[in-house]
């Protein structure tokens, strides 16, 4: 016998019933979503490691240290997607998308790829459901994007969610709290983690996500972001919490959210949920007005948001969960001496009548017959006898309430509310 192959550590296989849970989680986005005017992207789970390094950004974790990158047998340098806003931009400038009515709205659902230490809620295949708005800079766009996502949270059973706001800035006002930054901590570069010692001098910004727990109470006492603020960057961000209030959506003001990714600007949002640990977020987002002009397009601005499908789905509202993996399967089984056959022909046609159908293939018991769609989680069985074959009868038992009735075939389509 051969030896056996496990998952490769930190993917997961996604199995039936809990494949049911993530169908529906999607229709529900792409529903949500669709209902906001944006259409699906699909952008190559491959792509050139320059594009992450020059969006990304290379002085963050997921650059430097999470990425799966390989030469290829030309020797180019490729890199699983570790996040898809980055492509999406990609895509945009490579077809030429500010031709066509902006701003263009798409969404995205699929798998990205992080080396990071696997644990609960983390894993190094994860699943993204993500939406980009582009070509817009207005603070509606940032408020409809929010609106949007609180919506589609909702429509899970989410309740009492608040979304955790601030704003980065425009380049203008980052590159003012760069230097304050810098000025607070460059005489204190020594009791600074060796990570946040080199990020002095990469990205200065980038030492407010650091894990380290020396390096935040060093932060304690750090200037704010907010200080350095122009009035435009100000403005915004007033007009988007304006928005929000207007709309009634729960949110509170984070001075230290960040987000750990170069390419934001002006508003980043994340949601945190309780079912998780402090620091696992399931969705991330904001404005990346820079973004397209950084990968070689016209100076568009964008904003977005990500969220994180496997961590949404450990912590889905239990009513939205069984909704999605109750089956309206109804079986159909031959009960011997009549051949398996019969219960074919007849499943067929109530497929063409718009029923779902679980035909019983092999030749059974009645008692296991009912087991094994019991064990499907069946409602009704249609039972065809000896007797019922004799006079074009079915019997059909309801396996919830333990009853049984006998109908002229007829009857059934009507009786199990097909062809609607
Ligand atoms: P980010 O692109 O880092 O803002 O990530 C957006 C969302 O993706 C996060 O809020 C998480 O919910 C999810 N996510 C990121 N990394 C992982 C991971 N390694 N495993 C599971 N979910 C992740």
């Amino acid at each position: 016998m051969g030896q056996r192959i496990q998952a490769v550590k930190g993917t997961r296989d996604l199995l039936p019933p809990e494949t049911a849970v993530w169908t529906a989680v999607e229709r529900a986005a792409r529903e949500t979503f669709g209902a906001y005017g944006y259409s699906e992207i699909r952008t190559p789970i491959l792509e050139d490691t320059e594009l992450f390094v020059r969006s990304v950004g290379e002085s963050t974790d997921i650059v430097g240290k999470e990425m799966y990158t390989f030469t290829d047998r030309k020797g180019r340098s490729l890199s699983l997607r570790p996040e898809s806003t980055a492509s999406v931009a990609r895509a945009f400038v490579q077809h030429g998308m500010h031709n066509a009515p902006l701003p263009l709205k798409v969404y995205y659902i699929g798998p990205h790829f992080r080396y990071e230490r696997p644990q609960k809620g983390r894993y190094r295949q994860f699943h993204q459901i993500g939406a980009e708005l582009l070509g817009d800079a207005g603070p509606q766009s940032d408020g409809e994007v929010i609106l949007m996502l609180v919506r589609f949270l909702s429509v899970l059973g989410f309740e009492g969610l608040v979304v955790q706001l601030n704003t980065v800035g425009d380049e203008e006002s980052r590159e003012a709290y760069r230097k304050g930054l810098l000025d607070y901590l460059e005489p204190q570069r020594g009791a600074l983690s060796p990570d946040s010692q080199r990020r002095l001098t990469s990205n200065p910004l980038r030492i407010l996500d650091s894990k380290d727990p020396a390096d935040h109470s060093l932060l304690e006492g750090a200037p704010q972001l907010r200080e350095f603020l122009n009035s435009e960057s100000r403005e915004h961000f007033e007009a988007v919490c304006g928005m929000l209030d207007r709309h009634g959506v729960a949110y509170s003001i984070e001075s230290r959210l960040v987000r750990g990714l170069d390419y934001y600007t002006r508003t980043v949002f994340e949601i945190i949920s309780e079912g998780l640990g402090a620091q696992d977020a399931i969705v991330g987002g904001g404005r990346y007005d820079g973004l397209i002009e950084e990968l070689g397009g016209q100076p568009l601005p964008g904003i977005g948001f990500a969220i994180g499908e496997d961590r949404l789905i450990d912590v889905l509202p239990n009513r939205f969960r069984e909704a999605a993996q109750t089956t309206s399967l109804v079986s159909v089984t031959a009960v011997p001496p009549v051949p398996a056959a019969e219960a074919l022909i007849l499943a067929e046609q109530l497929r063409d009548e718009n029923l779902p159908i679980l035909a019983e293939l092999a030749d059974r018991s009645l008692k296991s017959a009912l087991k094994r769609a019991h064990r499907a989680g069946v409602k009704w069985v249609v039972l065809i006898g000896e007797q019922e074959q004799e006079n074009g009868t079915v019997a059909v038992r309801d396996l919830e309430q333990g009853s049984q009735e006998t109908m002229p075939r007829e009857d059934l389509v009507s009786y199990l509310g097909g062809s609607r």
